[in-house]
């Protein structure tokens, strides 16, 4: 049976296969949810495991249901791609993570950096590289505290336009990460040609004894090397793959180990757990 929300609207429910909904509904729950500051950010911490710090967060959105439960990303994401309203979301975004992230560094007194995911239409509007400078300037988080990671899929089609606009976003000082790196199965070499700062290694690179993911995980440590850039891997659950990333030489890492993405106002307690302050 379909579910409606309060607004009438129609939303997701399990029995829906994506075919049964035309996509008209659920974009406008999305922009009603919106609307109705049901969309929010959860941050995941971004550790060093040299000294046990967390150096800074990635932001995730989430969607609030009626039943206060919440609809992941990965369901809506697409949508709001497809319609361009991630444009819109992806300013709002933007800018509450830099408002929440430089709230943080001021009452912790130190430096923290936020990752921001950013879509490919959203890196194509003309407006990005100039709401990217206005999210900075009104909140006042340095420019070298907020990265953007970008999906893979961007880096590999090589146009002199996705050079341009990075050089552009590389000059006013913020950095750039590859989100999913490898997850293409492209030469990494495309990565030489941008001004990058950090590769993330996928998650599905850290299931342990699967001995291509060694020499997966071992070679992409080393183009980060080659690159002189950071590596992060994501999606650590056990000490077991914490162990083997550390092995292979990557130091920073984010996952459900060291905690899950939780709401700005208990990010606090996740830094302080982590930290064991
Ligand atoms: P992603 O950028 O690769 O984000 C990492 C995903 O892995 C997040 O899922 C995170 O919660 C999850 N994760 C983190 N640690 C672990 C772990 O140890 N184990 C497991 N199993 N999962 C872990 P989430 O938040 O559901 O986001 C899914 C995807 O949605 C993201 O993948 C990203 O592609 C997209 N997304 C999320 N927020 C945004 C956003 O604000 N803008 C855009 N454009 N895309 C977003
Ligand atoms: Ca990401
Ligand atoms: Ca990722
Ligand atoms: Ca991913």
């Amino acid at each position: 049976a379909k579910q409606r929300g309060r607004n009438g609207y129609q939303v997701f429910s399990s029995e829906d296969d994506g075919k049964s909904v035309s996509a008209q509904p659920i974009e406008h729950a999305l922009y009603s949810a919106f609307q109705n500051d049901r969309l929010s950010i959860h941050y995941q911490p971004q550790i060093s495991t040299l000294d046990g710090h967390v150096t800074g967060v990635e932001a995730l959105v989430r969607w609030e249901d009626a039943d206060g439960g919440w609809i992941p990303p990965d369901r809506f994401i697409h949508l709001a791609e497809s319609t361009g309203f991630i444009v819109t979301l992806g300013d709002w975004l933007m800018r509450r993570a830099c408002e929440d992230i430089e709230a943080l560094r001021r009452r912790r007194h130190r430096d923290f950096s936020v990752a921001v995911n950013i879509s490919q239409r959203q890196f194509w509007h003309a407006d990005f590289v100039d709401s990217v400078k206005r999210a900075l300037l009104r909140t006042g988080l340095p420019p070298q505290s907020l990265m953007l990671e970008l999906p893979e899929s961007l880096l590999v089609t090589e146009l002199p336009a996705v050079s341009a606009k990075l050089e552009e976003l590389h000059a006013c000082g913020v950095k750039l990460a590859v989100d999913d790196f490898g997850t293409t199965n492209a030469s990494p070499a495309y990565a030489c040609r941008y001004p990058l700062d950090m590769i993330k290694i996928d998650r599905s690179f850290l299931a342990t004894g699967e001995r291509g993911h060694q020499v997966t995980v071992t070679s992409m440590v080393a183009v980060a090397r080659e690159l002189g850039v950071e590596v992060l891997a994501e999606g650590v659950e056990t000490p077991e793959q914490l162990e083997f990333i550390s092995a292979r030489g990557c130091h920073r890492v984010q996952g459900f180990l060291y905690s899950p993405a939780v709401a700005a106002p208990v990010l606090e307690v996740a830094i302080n757990q982590i930290e064991k302050v």
